[in-house]
This record gives structure tokens, C-alpha cells and sequence, in this order.
């Protein structure tokens, strides 16, 4: 029997493999949000990948919104540790799915956190675990010397909240989200200044548009386009004040929050690399000592991965966690772009030359290094922070 997703590979081989490799991790998932790894299987990637994709529809459906929700919410109470062996399972089977997932998971952890020190966002919390309700992240806003802690929307304070202007691009789930949270500046109150805040915002709000803004094929299912955001009304209740201004020095929610992104992003990528190595497994005309090699690279990407999710929540809001963090990040690109092509050249010309799923992932997983704060910005605070200085997020 042939696979259906995987055509030249011979089903009964890739079983063998699937045994093992990747096992833990789609255990995880199905245990977790049951069905959605077999729902995936049977969709080819080619549509999984594309601007139509069922894959956020999928995710929504399995439960996917309150996974990192605590029980005690109505959520899944998933760990950290859970949290990354189902993103790389999910990265497995489709990259754009795990992108888009990430983008709501890491939302969804800062509310957690806060909900921690006994604030309201558990009724919101709630809300998303029983309405399986999914949350964008509109941080990015396209600019070219953009930076992420510093967006440039409009803003103007009133006495029944703040009225918001702008755009945020590209933002994953932009076609499928219910709820979507804005980064921007608003004055400090003690006049020092402005301070990083973030604002939630209805998707059905008259002045929520959204039109088309990712042009490539490549991660196309994530659905990261442009968001305008028109005069709309936050009122004070939803929008959360940092701590944190121009310098990128971080408050205790916003190092949390880049711990998770940063975690979450680095097991969706693995999981994109991982698919490709399960392949060139199943490929016994290689050498086993190169075949080896790729799992063995990948194998310890993922164990660093992991040994920062064992550190959740306990030190989830350390600086010292996310500098840790962040050079696992960077290791885990150099890892991916060391074995991708191995395995790519192990698999062959003609496996490469007979459909498009090598090629397509083997672009995919380079996403990785496009996702803030990239590695080129963060040399210079990294290499003072291991000097001693605070760490910056620049
Ligand atoms: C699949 C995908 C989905 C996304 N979804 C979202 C989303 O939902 N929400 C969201 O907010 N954002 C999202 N983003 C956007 C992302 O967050 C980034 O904002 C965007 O990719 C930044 O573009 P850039 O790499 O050109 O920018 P830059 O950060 O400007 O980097 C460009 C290049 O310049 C280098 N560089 C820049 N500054 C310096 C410096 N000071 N010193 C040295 N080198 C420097 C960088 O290292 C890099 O090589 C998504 C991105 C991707 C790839």
C-alpha cells in the first residue's frame, strides 16, 4: 500500500519509522486534541499549505482554543512541555497550521499569566476554551525599520477608553479570528513617557478589515494578512498597560509572553524539519550512519526545546529563562539548516523532482528565522546581556 499524503513512500516502511520517530509527539496531540493528527493525514499538504486551508477550522474543532487554557477554565490545562511535543507534531503535518496555532497559544499565555495574579481575564479565558474562540496577535505592522515594541498606531484617549487607528501586517488568523489583540503606545501615567499596551479587539468590530497582504505560497495556510483597524473604541477594561517603553527593557508579562512565542515558534519549525526527516528514514537506500546523523541533530534541537518547557511556569517570567530561550531559538535555526539539507540531498533528485512536498517544506522551515526579534537585532543585547547588562529586546 502506497501512503496518501506521502505517494512514493511505501506505507508499510513509513510505519515502521512512524513507530518511533515523532511517536511521543503525536501521542501527545492525540491525547490532547483527539482526531485532529488524523484528520490532517488524510488532507494533502498542497491544500493544507494553500490560502484555503482547512487546517485552522480543523484545530478549532478538535479544541484546539483552549489548550493552553486551564482546566479549572473550562480549558485543556495542556503544560508546556505537552504544549511543544503538539506543536512540533502538528508542525509535522502542516507548518502553517502550527504558525497560525502559535500565534493564539502565546496570546492566550500572557491571559493566563495575568489571570495568575487574580485578575478578570479568566472570564475571557473561559470564554475562549467553551466558544472555541481563536485570538490573532497584531504586532507587527510591515514597515521596513519596523520594530516590534515599537508599533505607530494611532491613538487617542477618551473618557470612555482609547479610539485606535492603523494596520497590523502580516497577522496569522487573520481570516478566522474571533478576537484580536493590538500592540500600541499609550502616555504613561505618571508622565514619564509612554509604555508599551496591548488592546483586545472584536474581529466583528465595523472597524476590523482585513484584506490580502501574504503573497508567496510558502506558509500561505497561516492566513497572516493585513488587518485595519478604523477608529475603534477599546474601552479601559481591555486594554492591558505595560511597563514597557522604547528602551525594549521587558515588564514580567511581556518576558513570559516572548518565552512562549519564542518556544512555541521554535517546536512549529522543528516540526516542518521533522517531516522531512521522517522521510529520508523511510528511505533505505541511505546510509544509516547519515540517517543517523539527521536524527540525532533534530533529536537534540527538540531535547533543548524541551529542557526550556520543563522550566514553565516556574520561571516563565525570568530574564535570564528568556535569554536561554532565545539561544535555543538560534541554535534550533542552525540545527534545521543543517539537517534539512541533508536529508533532502539523502531522499534524492527524483523524490525531489516527482512532486512538489520536499521542495515546499524544505522553503518552509526557513520561516523560523522571520519571526521577531530575528537573530541579526538581537546579536548585539544578547552578546551585552551575557556581559552582564539587562537583557533589550531591539
Ligand atoms: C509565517 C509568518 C507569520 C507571521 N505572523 C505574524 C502575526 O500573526 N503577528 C505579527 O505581529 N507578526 C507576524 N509575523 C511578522 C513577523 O513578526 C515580523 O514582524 C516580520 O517578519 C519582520 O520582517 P523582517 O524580517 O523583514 O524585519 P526585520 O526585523 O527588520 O529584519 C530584516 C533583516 O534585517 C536584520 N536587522 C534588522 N534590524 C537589525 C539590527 N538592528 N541589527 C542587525 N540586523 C538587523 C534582521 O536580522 C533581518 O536579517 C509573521 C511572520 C511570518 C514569517
Amino acid at each position: 500500500m502506497v501512503s496518501k499524503v506521502w505517494p512514493f513512500v511505501k506505507e508499510s516502511i513509513l510505519e515502521g519509522y512512524r513507530m518511533r520517530f515523532l511517536a511521543r509527539e503525536r501521542a501527545t496531540l492525540e491525547r490532547m486534541l483527539p482526531g485532529l493528527d488524523e484528520a490532517l493525514q488524510d488532507i494533502p499538504l498542497s491544500k493544507l499549505e494553500s490560502d484555503s486551508s482547512p487546517g485552522i477550522s480543523l484545530l478549532r474543532e478538535s479544541g484546539g482554543a483552549g489548550l493552553l487554557i486551564p482546566a479549572e477554565y473550562q480549558g485543556k490545562g495542556a503544560s508546556a512541555l505537552e504544549a511543544v511535543q503538539i506543536q512540533r507534531a502538528i508542525g509535522s503535518r502542516s507548518p502553517s497550521l502550527a504558525v497560525a496555532a502559535t500565534m493564539h497559544h502565546f496570546s492566550v499565555s500572557s491571559l493566563v499569566y495575568m489571570a495568575a495574579f487574580g485578575g478578570q481575564e479568566w472570564l475571557l479565558l473561559e470564554a475562549i476554551a467553551t466558544k472555541n474562540m481563536l485570538l490573532a496577535s497584531g504586532f507587527a505592522e510591515g514597515r521596513p525599520d519596523g520594530r516590534i515594541l515599537a508599533p505607530s498606531m494611532d491613538v487617542t484617549v477618551t473618557s470612555e477608553g482609547v479610539r485606535v487607528s492603523g494596520y497590523k501586517r502580516p497577522c496569522s488568523l487573520a481570516r478566522s479570528m474571533d478576537l484580536l489583540t493590538v500592540s500600541m503606545r499609550l502616555p504613561a501615567p505618571d508622565g514619564t513617557g509612554d509604555r508599551l499596551a496591548v488592546a483586545l479587539i472584536p474581529a466583528s468590530d465595523p472597524g476590523v478589515t482585513v484584506t490580502p497582504f501574504w503573497s508567496s505560497f510558502v506558509l500561505a495556510g497561516a492566513e497572516s494578512d493585513q488587518v485595519r483597524i478604523d477608529d475603534v473604541l477599546v474601552p479601559d477594561s481591555l486594554v492591558v498597560l505595560t511597563e514597557v517603553t522604547t528602551d525594549g527593557e521587558l515588564d514580567d508579562v511581556q518576558t513570559a509572553g516572548f518565552v512562549w512565542f519564542e518556544l512555541l515558534m521554535t517546536a512549529s519549525y522543528l516540526g516542518a524539519a521533522s517531516a522531512i526527516v521522517e522521510q529520508a528514514l523511510a528511505s533505505e537506500k541511505s546510509s544509516e550512519t547519515a540517517r543517523l546523523k539527521l536524527v540525532s541533530n533534530l533529536g537534540a534541537a527538540a531535547a533543548a526545546v524541551e529542557n526550556i518547557a520543563r522550566q514553565i511556569p516556574r520561571s516563565q517570567s525570568d530574564m535570564a529563562l528568556l535569554a536561554d530561550t532565545l539561544l535555543v531559538r538560534y541554535a534550533v535555526q542552525d540545527a534545521i539548516a543543517a539537517v534539512v539539507p541533508a536529508a533532502v540531498e539523502l531522499l534524492g533528485g527524483l523524490r525531489f523532482m516527482s512532486a512538489n512536498d520536499i521542495g515546499y517544506l524544505a522553503a518552509a522551515v526557513n520561516g523560523l528565522g522571520f519571526h521577531p526579534p530575528s537573530r541579526g537585532r538581537m546579536a548585539g543585547p544578547l552578546t551585552r546581556h551575557l556581559a552582564g547588562d539587562t537583557l533589550k529586546i531591539a
